[in-house]
């Protein structure tokens, strides 16, 4: 997602922050993620790449790219993760396994042709939803093969 970068990058500075140093390297490795990462994934991905970025940076860095809605916040088993927000309202969903952590993403036109019916229905300017699927992965679900 080259334009999010971009965007981001816009979106910070008519905000007033820099998008340099730490908030610039997660920046980047978000950018190239097509979905979501926990702040300790982010830390340890750059740490392997060579970037001496601190975890405290890293929260921070989140906390402001997720005030300014340029990243999704999903939770996945208690751990906050994110992942770039497409400027253009495109996004997806996540299934998560309860039991091995395995994540699946999907997308919907349905679900979302529903969500604004519910949203019209309700007289609400719906500005995000969240969805999140959760249970047993196939495999899990199977159980132990024998
Ligand atoms: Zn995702
Ligand atoms: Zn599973
Ligand atoms: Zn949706």
């Amino acid at each position: 997602m080259e334009d999010w970068i971009g965007h981001a990058r816009k979106e910070l500075a008519a905000a007033g922050h820099r998008a340099g140093g730490a908030r610039g390297e997660v920046l980047e490795l978000l950018g190239r993620q097509s979905c979501c990462l926990s702040a300790q994934e982010i830390h340890d991905r750059l740490r392997a790449g060579g970037r001496s970025v601190g975890l405290a940076s890293v929260y921070r860095a989140l906390d402001v790219l997720a005030q300014l809605k340029l990243v999704h916040r999903i939770d996945v088993d208690g751990t906050a993760c994110f992942e770039p927000a497409d400027p253009s309202g495109e996004h997806h969903h996540h299934a998560i396994c309860d039991r091995c952590g395995k994540m699946d993403a999907f997308e919907d036109p349905e679900l979302e042709r529903l969500i604004d019916d519910v949203a019209e229905r309700l007289g609400y300017a719906v500005g995000g939803h969240d969805i999140v699927l959760r249970g047993s992965c196939p495999d899990c679900a199977r159980g132990p093969a024998r």
